[in-house]
């Protein structure tokens, strides 16, 4: 799975992509697919498990361009 969605901190294209995840050091919170979302413009980051939403890892470049949206 791989879909286009806007960049929650810019605002441009950025791309979200569901990974399945067999590395067993990486089932640190009990899920097998793991969530990525990554834009080219800002840099930013996202990883969170799919089944718990739980955030894995994030790199958020500039939190002053957040859009106050949702
Ligand atoms: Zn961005």
């Amino acid at each position: 799975m791989n879909s286009r969605i806007c960049c929650p901190n810019c605002g441009n294209a950025a791309y979200r992509q569901l990974l399945d995840i067999r590395a067993p050091d990486s089932l640190r919170c009990g899920d097998a697919q793991v969530l990525k979302t990554e834009c080219p413009v800002c840099d930013y980051f996202l990883r969170m498990g799919w089944g718990s939403g739980q955030v894995l890892e994030a790199y958020v470049p500039c939190r002053s361009v957040i859009p106050t949206t949702d």
